[in-house]
């Protein structure tokens, strides 16, 4: 089970919900605020308990407590890819179903261009518009 790791924004104080409850409203035992449980992007363990926690990104490099042993522990930056740097597209040539992954910089490069198809010699058209990153086509 993880716990979310967040402050209310009133009084500050720190708090510790179950994911489970992660957009549900719930009321600040200290002030009575209620809070909506934010969604969370940063994923961590407590380093002396282990025990497992997120909280939402916004609160990263912040100070918060341990529910489990009142550590204080600060929320790490967020690790999950953020920048584009490992993201690609893939393209599978639907002659002889070869893929081939392009960095995005590159993709952007080929849009509206024809490339060869390694394997088989197909002309493949990239095609314009926005494919997302870390997807593949099949052209
Ligand atoms: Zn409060
Ligand atoms: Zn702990
Ligand atoms: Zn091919």
């Amino acid at each position: 089970m993880t716990d979310v790791l967040f402050k209310c924004w009133k009084c500050s104080k720190n708090l510790a919900v179950s994911t489970k409850r992660i957009g549900k409203t719930y009321p600040c035992p200290q002030c009575e605020q209620p809070l909506m449980i934010p969604d969370s992007t940063i994923f961590y363990s407590c380093p002396v308990c282990n025990w497992s926690l997120c909280s939402p990104s916004k609160h990263a490099g912040e100070t918060l407590t341990c529910p489990n042993c009142d550590t204080s522990l600060i929320a790490p930056e967020n690790t999950s890819e953020d920048s584009d740097e490992d993201q690609a597209i893939t393209i599978r040539c639907i002659n002889c179903h070869q893929g081939m992954a392009f960095d995005m910089d590159h993709y952007h490069e080929l849009i509206g261009k024809t490339v060869d198809c390694p394997t088989c010699s197909r002309k493949i058209n990239i095609p314009q518009g926005n494919l997302k990153p870390n997807s593949e086509v099949v052209l």
